[in-house]
């Protein structure tokens, strides 16, 4: 039998993922536990929230749920102070919750923008400057960790009628490089990366096909999907659970050298 050890195992890691009560995050938290962690499951929407953690229990996984609006400073306080309480100091942060909004540039009002913005890129500081509280020496969890923030290739190239999506993604793009160094430059032993997917199949990923039709930028449905899938090399949307695989990587000891990075996931649309 072999005595070396799995660098990607998770076991008894202690996980927050934001927006985890359905898609990629409720698949980032479901591979998490199989992997051995406890996870803590936020979103907005208390209800599924709970019942994903339930879906999960039902399984044997070790999983919890609070509800959480990431805009929020004080909802930050409170889930942080829920996790070290109930389960234990936090290892890892996801922060998966985001939303996405269309419209053509000259129709859109300042407040969708900043509504984009406050969940996708407010969220997502919030996120980082509570778990850098914790993890880094000192702090109440203080043993260092891991910050994985979802992006998106739109975070690294543009498309139609999505401005504000766009200007959200590549701010967390820049975020997390500006975390990573200042985190390994202070010593805290806490790694900051993001996730850059193409079009995932979930709720967000049909109502971005959608936005086209109601854009008028094509016609159908069926028309825009296929013009998209057609931009991907390898002919394919993904799916939560390949999202949910670069999760377990960047977060476990097998990207232990790993900071900063930008973890493309597209079936090749940006390669060309
Ligand atoms: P989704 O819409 O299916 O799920 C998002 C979850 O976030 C929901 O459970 C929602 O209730 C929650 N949420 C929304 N606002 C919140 C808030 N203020 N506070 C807490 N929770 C909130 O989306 P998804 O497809 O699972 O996307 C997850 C992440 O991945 C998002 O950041 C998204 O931008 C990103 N992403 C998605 C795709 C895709 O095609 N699906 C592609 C690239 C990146």
């Amino acid at each position: 039998m072999s005595t070396k050890s799995d660098p990607f195992k998770l076991e008894n890691k202690v996980a927050v993922i934001t927006g985890a009560a359905r898609g990629i995050g409720a698949a980032i938290a479901e591979s998490l536990a199989e992997r051995g962690a406890n996870v803590l499951i936020t979103d907005v929407d208390e209800q599924a929230a709970k019942d994903t953690a339930q879906r999960l229990n039902d399984k044997g996984l070790k999983a919890f749920s609070k509800t959480h609006n990431v805009t929020i400073e004080s909802e930050w306080a409170a889930v942080i102070a829920y996790a070290e309480k109930n389960i234990g100091p936090i290892d890892i942060l996801v922060n998966n919750a985001g939303i996405e909004t269309a419209s053509l540039i000259a129709n859109c009002e300042v407040q969708d923008f900043e509504k984009v913005m406050n969940v996708n890129v407010t969220g997502v500081f919030l996120g980082i400057k509570y778990a850098v509280k914790a993890m880094q020496p000192g702090g109440t969890s203080g043993k260092g960790g891991n910050i994985v923030n979802l992006s998106s290739v739109a975070g690294i190239i543009g498309t139609s009628g999505h401005i504000a999506y766009h200007a959200s993604k590549g701010a967390v793009r820049t975020m997390t490089k500006a975390a990573a160094i200042e985190c390994a430059q202070l010593g805290t032993q806490i790694r900051v990366n993001s996730i850059h997917p193409a079009i995932v199949q979930t709720q967000m990923g049909t109502s971005f096909i959608q936005d086209f039709v109601d854009l008028k930028l094509v016609p159908d449905y069926a028309t825009a999907e296929a013009a998209i899938k057609a931009a991907h090399p390898m002919g394919k949307f993904g799916e939560p659970s390949d999202v949910a695989n670069a999760v377990i990587y960047l977060a476990s000891d097998a990207a232990k050298w790993v900071t900063g990075t930008e973890l493309v996931l597209d079936g090749g649309y940006t390669a060309a």
